[in-house]
């Protein structure tokens, strides 16, 4: 993480918290690094990028964008957990991916764990960051989904999203989703996280919400668990990827 205090903010803090805790739970080891500085950050990067011991590397939002472009364009690829380098989004993007986004990933696991076939469903997802809307479009177009892909300059927003049969939201605005930007009977999905009064709440406004929709996951404890599973699974694949590379030299 790069934080020039030293602090994690609190979503991240969560989701490190999670790692940590399954990491413990499968025998893995997990370290947290904290750069306060761009060259501490860079300097790390790529020691890690190298180093024998280590078989994945998260870099943890938000970084600055320079330091961005840099995980983007220098991070080692076959470490690269959570799908944030410019080879593996190519990657994706083409359809032959190396690894999945954790997030993306999840929401895919946990809408197949429901048993809901994406096939010809109208999906739409607001939210078009790198790390969370745009691969997640990707991901259900594979799917046979016909997907519409939101953000802060969609013009009446709930208008499109009351045409889908699944409402994915990844914006990281409280309560942005309000019982009537969902169709009756369809399933939401929460992704959002974010601080409201000093409490983490996601983008989907649930109580309500819940009185429409057939399906809503709950927050905090939907996407987000799923998401950490995902990021092991490709710890899983990075291990047994660079254990065959370092066997092959
Ligand atoms: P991000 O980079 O800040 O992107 C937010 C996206 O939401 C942008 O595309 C933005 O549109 C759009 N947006 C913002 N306000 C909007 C509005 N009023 N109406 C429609 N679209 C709006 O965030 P991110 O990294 O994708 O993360 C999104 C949320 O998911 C955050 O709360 C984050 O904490 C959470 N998250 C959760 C997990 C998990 O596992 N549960 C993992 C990762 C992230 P523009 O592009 O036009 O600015």
């Amino acid at each position: 993480a790069y934080s020039s205090s030293g602090e994690v903010e609190p979503a991240s803090q969560s989701y490190l918290r999670s790692i940590e805790k399954k990491g413990r739970k499968l025998g893995v080891e997990i370290r947290t690094l904290i750069a306060r500085t761009e060259e501490e950050f860079l300097a790390l990067l790529k020691e890690l990028n190298t180093s024998q011991e280590v078989h994945g590397v998260l870099p943890l939002k938000p970084l600055p964008k320079s330091l961005e472009y840099e995980v983007r364009n220098t991070l080692n690829p076959l470490k690269d957990v959570d799908c944030q380098t410019y080879e593996n989004l190519g990657r994706l993007f083409a359809g032959e991916p190396l690894f999945e986004p954790a997030t993306p990933s999840a929401v895919i696991s946990l809408l197949k764990w429901w048993k809901v076939d994406l096939e010809g469903k109208r999906v739409v997802v607001v939210g078009r960051s790198l790390t969370v809307g745009r691969p997640l479009a990707l991901m259900l177009l594979r799917e046979n989904a016909t997907v519409t892909l939101c953000h802060s300059k969609t013009r009446d927003l709930k208008e499109v999203t009351r045409e889908a049969d699944i409402l994915i939201s990844a914006t990281g605005k409280p309560h942005l989703i309000r019982k009537d930007f969902v169709k009756p009977g369809a399933i939401a999905v929460d992704v959002g996280l974010s601080s409201l009064n000093g409490e983490l709440v996601g983008d989907v406004a649930t109580d309500e919400v819940e009185e429409v929709a057939s399906m809503v996951t709950p927050p905090r404890k939907g996407v987000g668990p799923v998401t950490t599973l995902a990021l092991f699974q490709n710890l899983r694949k990075a291990y047994e990827l660079l254990r065959s590379s370092s066997s092959q030299a």
